[in-house]
């Protein structure tokens, strides 16, 4: 067979494929009771390839085939063609199918038909391609029509081929055969596709024959045997597709692993009224009760169920109609649940009143089901309580964290519809009606919207739109749509197939109830209930039955984690809740944050500008007692202004400081309160400074324009600009351009590397100083209340010994002053964080003063790569869709190059200290595979945001567990 698959120009290295005879076995055969595969060689087979093997070996209903295994498919990436040896053995595979099967592809009187379909390692719900009906042509669609009785289903089914060969081998817009279809529906004056007889199907089958002459410039191919090889050859090519990538990406499946291609004997669950399809999980994939659980539709192919192109019936009416039938699925598929000892996610076809299994695996779930089947199944005694703590991946965990919405604020009017609950957990945002626009609207890092897509039906070209968004809502499909699978795997909530919704996407539009919603609007889904809520409905925090069952899994999870679990919390009200979820102390509590309120910001806006005109008498007082001099200011114009002038600013700074004081020092009370007996690692500031400050573009524009503004112009400004002395439209004129000359002053290019941590400390001692007092006066305040208290004091952004020397010697002297004061003292450390490369690479150094070391990988990411933090994103899209890096640094761990330099530190600062304390504070601290390194790498702790503190706890459960068990533990990915 020859691969003539891609036109010429498109060929880039067409290298011969090896002649040498090898010994490597590219195609598994299944059929007749046995195969050559089995269910444990994923890698080989792909998903789909070893669960057909498994079911075929157990002896269940499969139609017979063979699989084209993922080496295949590599070496297809590699050369744009496969090797004789794949072509050959596929030749000889067909041949014992159709000995098997007594038929011949495409050809005869009873005419063979196969599907070709994807299947990787891991499941990637309609990610890549699927051909049915293969091997009809013009004339085994006669043989088809005479021998089935149903010259319908015949013409049906060729130009089912003809359109899914055409968009998927040749490139052909699907919308080219759509437009077809529909025109001829509209002639025939019919709704339904069921509505088009045999001859206006023949006359689809003409028109599409042409459109695939006229687009592809070939013909459709009527030898089945080129049709195999050339739909083999684009199932290759769809591991490739940007919506593939995409899923590969999200889901940190490897690219390089390819998928097999699966090549099975045609069942048909579209020849009538005895005949049918349908997908079903051994238990719900929402909740993991465990219920029979699926759907079905009658008279229809495989994929009308999936598509969510018509909502399936519940799979319970199968038990009314073919009650045989039902119970034969019922046994089967628990025979499998308890084969594979997991959920099954399972696809059937009814042909005639027979029924055959097209394929068993684990059922993708959501994050309450994950944790509810792995307690049931090992009350069932299917599985250990090791193998349980592997079920859940530790994102899904983020569940039992998730707002619900608020019922007290869901107003019985204000539900528009009631979809199906395919996704839970609440999700509230602006309304967008395609994937581009909501990855536009959503934005991107720390300036997120929410937003809910809304589509008629999600395809996987929606991919990248459904990661941006918070929820998906769908008009059609059912809960095994394409919408429903994927936001379960995200642990997105997620509403499908409300059915009263009517979509459209073009005048992007959602009509319901009479009501017209449009781009923006604002909607609330619950995906618990299927419910959709009109308006910004608000949300409350998990169920706590739902809790009570993730506290029993935990208990088995928790005592194989040896590595601790901290929060990053500013406030109390974090801190109570980081401890709820189970934190171990605070990794990092960054002060600058407890400045962001009302009050507060006032203050620290007058440290940081520090205006020194009102200190300038006191300032010169000074400078004249300590030279003996009697100088006026306006005197020491042509001597030394500057000196006082400096001196009348630290004075403007202290008195900030002052006011500040008793503010931190609250705060820093209510967090150690919170964290009685445990560790709490407070930062000193390290603000770039941009972040208090008022834009100073903003305020060019506004002194520019000041003449100009009307009164209600100048009332904003007043409002606007009132905590830096402005109290009326008068004062505007002279303190704006003040305003602006301070922070011209202070204007950096690059703050980020700019006037921040360490160094401000250094130029501002004042500063450290009135911190560490607060962090010792509140220490030592609860500790006379009996709170154990163990402050940790952090210095962010050091690159030398002398700048980590010159901190901790402030930080330790105010220590002692206050403990002399107080009476009292605490016990407490002074350490560092380690943002810098060079700070990694002297860490042996700086462990001279450091008492313990937190990498703040958000930094040392930013740092070791030169990659903003605030701006990575204008290249990071390019760079992951070219694959020039695989994942996103500031999200997972760049193991090769941050990792390494964390990994350097640990080792070097634990030279020099051997009882150093190692912690993380980045926000990869709670990504589950940057936990599992920390772990390997040895930290003390992992300190991440609250909400992500269970996925740490159990993803380090699971790196130490996995260890101990030497991954016999049973991961299901
Ligand atoms: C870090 O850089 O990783 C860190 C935790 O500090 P911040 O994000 O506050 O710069
Ligand atoms: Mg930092």
């Amino acid at each position: 067979m020859a691969t003539t698959t891609l036109p010429d120009n498109e060929i880039i290295e067409a290298k011969p494929a090896t002649t040498k005879p090898t010994t490597t076995k590219y195609v598994y055969f299944f059929g007749g009771g046995k195969a050559d595969g089995n269910g444990k060689m994923k890698d080989v087979l792909g998903g789909k390839g070893a669960g057909l093997a498994e079911m075929t070996n157990l002896g269940l209903p499969v139609p017979p085939g063979f699989t084209i295994q993922t080496e295949a498919c590599r070496e297809y990436m590699r050369h744009n063609a496969v090797s004789k040896d794949v072509d050959r053995q596929t030749e000889e595979a067909l041949a014992r199918l159709e000995g098997l099967q007594g038929q011949k592809l495409g050809k005869g009187e009873n005419p063979l038909l196969v599907s070709v379909r994807s299947g990787a390692k891991f499941s990637m719900p309609g990610m890549m391609d699927t051909i049915l009906n293969l091997g009809l042509n013009d004339q085994s669609v006669e043989a088809l029509a005479k021998r089935t009785s149903n010259p319908r289903f015949a013409y049906d089914s060729y130009r089912r081929l003809i359109q899914m060969f055409g968009n998927v081998v040749l490139d052909i817009e699907k919308s080219v055969f759509e437009k077809i279809f529909d025109a001829k529906k509209r002639q025939k004056k019919t709704k339904f596709d069921t509505g088009l007889d045999a001859k206006a199907l023949q006359e689809v089958i003409a028109e599409y024959k042409k459109a695939v002459k006229k687009h592809a410039k070939r013909d459709f191919p009527q030898d089945a045997n080129e049709q195999l090889v050339m739909s083999r050859d684009a199932v290759f090519r769809s591991w490739q597709n940007d919506r593939a990538k995409t899923y590969r990406r999200f889901n940190d499946i490897d690219d390089m692993l390819g998928t097999a291609v699966n090549v099975q004997a045609m069942v048909f669950g579209n020849m009538g009224d005895t005949s049918g399809t349908g997908v079903g999980f051994t238990r719900d994939p929402s909740t993991g009760a465990k219920e029979f659980y699926g759907e079905f539709l009658l008279n229809a192919q495989g994929e009308d169920v999936v598509s969510g192109v018509r909502t399936p019936v519940p799979i319970r009416e199968l038990e009314k109609i073919m009650p045989d039938v039902f119970k034969q699925l019922h046994e089967i598929t628990t025979k499998m649940e308890n084969h594979y000892r997991d959920m099954q996610d399972f696809e059937f076809t009814i042909q005639d009143g027979k029924l055959y299994m097209l394929q068993t695996r684990n059922g993708k779930r959501a994050g309450l089901a994950a944790v509810r089947i792995a307690l049931e199944m090992v009350a069932e005694g299917l599985i250990t309580k090791e193998q349980a703590i592997f079920r859940p991946e530790p994102d899904q965990l983020v569940y039992f964290v998730v707002p619900r919405l608020d019922e007290e604020d869901v107003k019985l009017e204000n539900v528009l519809a009631k979809g199906l609950p395919a996704s839970p957990g609440g999700a509230v945002g602006q309304i967008a009606f395609t994937a581009a626009d909501a990855v536009k609207m959503a934005g991107h890092g720390s300036e997120k919207n929410s937003v809910i897509l809304v589509r008629a039906e999600t395809s996987p070209e929606d991919i990248e739109g459904m990661v941006s968004a918070a929820g998906i809502l769908t008009s059609r499909g059912g809960m095994t749509s394409h919408a429903a699978v994927v936001t379960r795997g995200m642990g997105k909530s997620c509403v499908a197939g409300a059915q009263e919704i009517d979509v459209d996407e073009k005048k992007r539009e959602m009509r319901v109830k009479g009501q017209v919603f449009n781009e923006g609007d604002w909607i609330a889904l619950d995906g618990s209930t299927g419910r959709v809520i009109k308006g910004k409905v608000k949300t409350v925090p998990p169920d706590p039955n739902d809790l009570k069952l993730l506290d029993k899994f935990m208990s088995w999870a928790e005592p194989h984690r040896t590595m601790k679990v901290r929060a990053n919390a500013d406030v109390p009200r974090d801190a109570i809740k980081a401890r709820e979820l189970g934190a171990e102390g605070i990794g990092l509590c960054r002060t600058e944050h407890m400045f962001f309120g009302e009050e507060k910001i006032k203050h620290m806006r007058d440290m940081i500008l520090a205006r020194e005109d009102q200190f300038i008498p006191k300032a010169l007082a000074e400078h004249n007692r300590k030279r003996g001099t009697r100088l006026t200011f306006k005197e020491l114009e042509s001597v030394d202004q500057s000196e006082v002038k400096k001196r009348a600013q630290k004075v403007a700074r202290l008195a900030a400081l002052k006011e500040l004081l008793p503010l931190q020092r609250k705060d820093f009370i209510g967090v150690f309160r919170a964290m009685d007996g445990l560790p709490v690692t407070i930062r000193t500031l390290d603000p770039p400074l941009h972040e208090f400050l008022p834009s100073r573009e903003e305020l060019m524009v506004n002194i520019a324009t000041l003449p100009y503004a009307d009164a209600k112009r100048k009332k904003s400004l007043v409002e606007k600009y009132k905590d830096y002395g402005v109290k009326a439209a008068g004062d505007l004129k002279k303190i704006l351009p003040e305003l602006l000359s301070r922070v011209e002053q202070l204007h950096e290019v690059n703050p980020m590397l700019g006037h921040r941590g360490c160094r401000l400390g250094i130029t501002y001692p004042e500063i450290s100083e009135m911190q560490a007092r607060a962090i010792f006066e509140a220490a030592v305040a609860v500790a006379k209340d009996g709170v154990k208290v163990y402050p940790e004091v952090m210095i962010p952004l050091t690159a030398t010994l002398n700048e980590m020397a010159n901190q901790a010697a402030i930080v330790n002297r105010v220590a002692k002053e206050v403990f002399k004061e107080k009476g009292r003292s605490v016990e407490y450390l002074v350490g560092t964080m380690i943002e810098l490369p060079r700070a990694a690479l002297v860490a042996d150094e700086i462990a001279k003063e450091a008492q313990f070391f937190s990498f703040g990988t958000n930094d040392l990411t930013q740092t070791t790569w030169g990659f903003s933090r605030d701006d990575v994103n204008k290249i990071l899209p390019t760079y992951l869709a070219g694959g020039i890096i695989k994942q996103d640094p500031f999200a997972v761990l760049d193991r090769e190059g941050v990792g390494q330099l964390v990994k350097m530190a640990t080792e070097l600062g634990r030279k020099t200290r051997p009882t150093l304390k190692v912690g993380i504070c980045g926000e990869h601290g709670g990504e589950p595979s940057s936990v599992e390194f920390c772990y390997q790498t040895g930290l003390d702790y992992v300190s991440c945001s609250p909400f992500r503190v269970l996925t740490a706890r159990l993803a380090a459960a699971q790196a130490a567990a996995g260890e101990k068990l030497q991954g016999d533990a049973g991961r299901t990915k």
